[in-house]
């Protein structure tokens, strides 16, 4: 990716920088591979980032929306996604919320427990409405991610175990104002092998069974998120690879005639378009280490702090000269307020440019007020 770097003089930093160009050229390729399949349907899951032109460009690319919460409903709503492209998982709904979703008449509630069900035939018969959901089932598949990411394990609080799912089928036919459409899973963020979707789908193809001999004929499977970016060479992987993604799926999962197929696709859509934008304060000698130390911290990009990711880091204004050693941390108050140790950098030097990479997913949505601090601002090119 190359830098508007004499632009970027003129910013007040710390800020996010979003590539437009690469994010259009992202929704092609997904909207071309999956497209080669019929049924297939994304929805993006909008806590990834909700920028306003992010959004509106994912709107006009014909994804839909997942939500996990009231606010979120909200924005996309506002953002102009039409409801019946919105769908609202999460175990913790509260009844504002799920009356506010009813109201709208979003496509469907991905349902995580029994009481949840319940309550959601109270209130949309208080409303006179038949709720639309997707029962999420947790399909005990590990993802082998960061624990912190993980979320279709049995000691997980998402979604309900495989075994109760027949029970909860037999409930949901006798609640009169629940209809039943599709099974939902999500099983965890930033996988980059494919063999535990292939696991999935070899749940779900046993699930489908079940579910049919209860005379249940779903309209849809979601089977979620979490396809994977490359941090550690975002130039020379800027796109996921969708096509490997998508086809994995159409060969291994047992769709029934007219069947949709939904993903909820966050990091993959948006991580590479994005970076974090920084100046350099100070490089301070310590005894035993030499310290980069920037204006952006875990404040601004929280991903290292909470998940120990890794970012590739860039100083932008000294691309050449001898490298160095320096570990690169932020000005909060905090040790966990590190974005790299040991890096090679170019030697560096107070008012360099530094370029978090890859910090368009779960990024600025993270960021927070945490030491008074303003939270950065968004410049989309
Ligand atoms: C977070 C989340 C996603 C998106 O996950 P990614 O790894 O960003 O693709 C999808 N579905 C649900 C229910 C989620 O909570």
């Amino acid at each position: 990716m190359t830098f508007p770097i004499e632009k970027f003089k003129e910013i007040q930093t710390p800020f996010y920088y979003y590539d437009k160009a690469l994010l259009s050229e992202t929704l092609d390729t997904i909207k071309r591979e999956a497209g080669k399949y019929p049924g297939f349907k994304v929805h993006y899951a909008v806590k990834a980032n909700v920028d306003p032109i992010i959004l509106n460009l994912i709107n006009q690319s014909g994804l839909g929306c997942d939500c996990v919460s009231g606010g979120e409903v909200d924005v996309c709503l506002k953002a102009g996604f039409p409801a019946s492209k919105i769908v609202f998982a999460g175990v913790g709904k509260a009844d504002w919320e799920i009356n506010q979703a009813l109201e709208a008449g979003i496509a469907c509630f991905n349902v995580e427990s029994i009481p949840e069900l319940e309550v959601i035939n109270q209130l949309a018969a208080a409303k006179d409405k038949i709720a639309r959901v997707a029962i999420r089932v947790n399909p005990n598949v590990d993802p082998h991610t960061h624990k912190y990411i993980t979320t279709g394990l049995d000691e997980n609080k998402f979604g309900i175990s495989m075994s109760v799912l027949p029970d909860v089928l037999d409930l949901a036919l006798t609640l009169r104002n629940i209809k039943v459409t599709g099974l939902h899973f999500h099983i965890g963020s930033q996988l980059l092998d494919l063999e535990p979707f292939s696991i999935l789908c070899s749940r779900i193809n046993d699930l489908q069974n079940m579910v049919e001999t209860r005379g249940i004929r779903l309209e849809s499977i979601n089977v979620g998120g979490g396809l994977g970016c490359d941090y550690d060479n975002p130039d020379e992987n800027p796109i996921p690879d969708f096509a490997a993604f998508f086809a994995n799926y159409a060969k291994l999962l047992k769709l029934r005639p007219g069947q949709e197929l939904h993903f909820e696709l966050g990091r993959s859509v948006v991580c590479q378009c994005g970076s974090l934008i920084t100046r350099v304060l100070y490089v301070k000698e310590g005894l035993r280490k030499k310290f980069v130390i920037l204006d952006a911290g875990m404040s601004d990009l929280i991903r290292p702090a909470l998940y120990q990711a890794h970012h590739k880091i860039q100083n932008l204004t000294a691309a050449e000269g001898s490298v160095e050693t320096y570990d690169v941390v932020g000005p909060i108050c905090e040790s966990s307020d590190v974005f790299g140790t040991d890096e090679q950098l170019p030697e560096t030097h107070r008012g360099d440019i530094f370029a978090l990479r890859s910090a368009g997913a779960y990024g600025q949505i993270m960021s927070s007020n945490y030491n008074c601090r303003r939270t950065p601002a968004s410049v989309v090119l």
